[in-house]
């Protein structure tokens, strides 16, 4: 998600230099990220934890690959790598680790040959239009097989995902003119709701908007998102395509290249909130709609925004997934529970070198575990 701050930093003199302030903090940021990685890496550290992780199998976690100019526009653009990056990074995963889909990966974890690459999986979450279109190619181009977890009920839909749609609106009612005009209009609990969120005055971020927007029951965040889009003029299928999910050609084009594909359930709900009857929907229904599409055995599941707990992971069990990812980070060793599985979120900025390149200090002490206690960095679960 966007961790950015949309509130503006004031210079001595009183005027605006959030722009130049917030870019000297990200610059120093990646000289301190660099200078930490580059030491592990020539000490042999990075090195050391690679081996430590010999038997485990290591999850990537990846949501979108654009161009730099489209990732930019992107509202929540840590969710998107460029293709260059990608390539990047699948570079230094062929040298280091042997990649294999997710199911492959788990049943070679129990039968590791001594001195074998490690194991890595490569995995996508939601399953947009551009997995198809950049990531497909780029991953055959390294023989690399991935893992698509994709939003079953918008397989061929023109209609982009929830958070797609409240996150292009909210940053556009940000931006507005017409701000006072619409947050003064109407009361009803939508517009209550977008008023104290992002009306005039207001700087909340559009990370906090979005978290706050998951905590809503699903027919509320349904009128929001709909008021939403309809204040910001965003109701068009122009919008929404730029988000769309794969159609069913595209899908079936990755799974005859041989990419697994998983569900990550019909609707993209919170499914700690849902209740056992939607539990069972959103997750044998996911994995009934793919598996007619695709006409293959669907064993793979990841769980929206990550949130799982004790009744989810039994209705997953209990609708026949063998596997399924969280947002927990880390490494999985042979006893992991093969429902509860940890990945390594993939954010491009923090593995970028000065010159704006990839870094493979960083990437190695990425995939290795531990940047997060190395880089003193706050531990946060991605979105899935
Ligand atoms: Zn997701």
């Amino acid at each position: 998600m966007d961790g950015a701050s949309p509130v503006p930093i004031h210079s001595a003199d009183g005027a605006l230099a959030g722009g130049q302030s917030l870019k000297i903090v990200s610059t120093l940021k990646t000289v301190a990220r660099n200078s930490l990685a580059g030491v592990a890496y020539a000490t042999g550290l990075s090195k050391a934890l690679r081996r430590r992780s010999q038997d485990s199998l290591v999850v990537l976690c990846y949501h979108r690959v654009l161009p730099e100019r489209e990732r930019e526009a992107y509202p929540m653009r840590d969710l998107v790598v460029t293709p260059s990056m990608l390539d990047a990074h699948l570079d230094y995963c062929c040298e280091h680790y042997e990649c294999l889909p997710l199911q492959e990966a788990m049943a070679a974890l129990q039968s590791r040959r001594a001195n074998a690459k490690p194991l890595l999986t490569v995995t996508f979450d939601d399953g947009y239009w551009d997995n198809h279109e950049y990531a497909r190619p780029i991953l055959n181009g390294h023989g690399v097989r991935g893992t698509f977890f994709v939003i079953a009920s918008l397989v061929g839909s023109s209609s982009a995902p929830w958070y797609d749609r409240l996150a292009r609106a909210v940053k556009s009612l940000q931006k507005s003119s017409r701000q006072g005009e619409w947050s003064s209009d109407g009361d009803d609990v939508a517009r209550q709701w977008l008023r104290g969120r992002c009306g005039s005055q207001v700087h909340q971020s559009l990370s906090s908007i979005m978290n706050d927007a998951k905590l809503l029951d699903g027919g509320r965040r349904q009128e929001v998102v709909t008021l939403a889009c309809r204040l910001a003029y965003l109701e068009d299928a122009a919008s929404d395509s730029q988000d769309r999910i794969v159609d069913r050609d595209e899908l079936a084009k990755l799974a005859d290249e041989g990419h697994e594909i998983g569900s990550h359930t019909r609707s993209h709900p919170i499914l700690t909130q849902s209740t056992p009857s939607e539990l069972a929907d959103e997750l044998a229904g996911s994995k009934n709609d793919l598996e007619s599409i695709l006409a293959r055995k669907i064993v793979s599941c990841c769980y929206p925004n990550g949130d799982h707990n004790h009744t989810v992971i039994e209705a997953t069990r209990e609708a026949g997934y063998k596997y399924a990812v969280t947002t927990a980070s880390g490494l999985n060793e042979k006893t992991v529970d093969p429902l509860r599985l940890r990945r390594i979120s993939i954010a491009q900025d923090r593995l970028t070198c000065l010159g704006g390149g990839c870094s493979r200090s960083l990437l190695a002490l990425e995939l290795s575990g531990s940047a997060e206690k190395i880089l003193l960095r706050r531990s946060r679960g991605g979105r899935a």
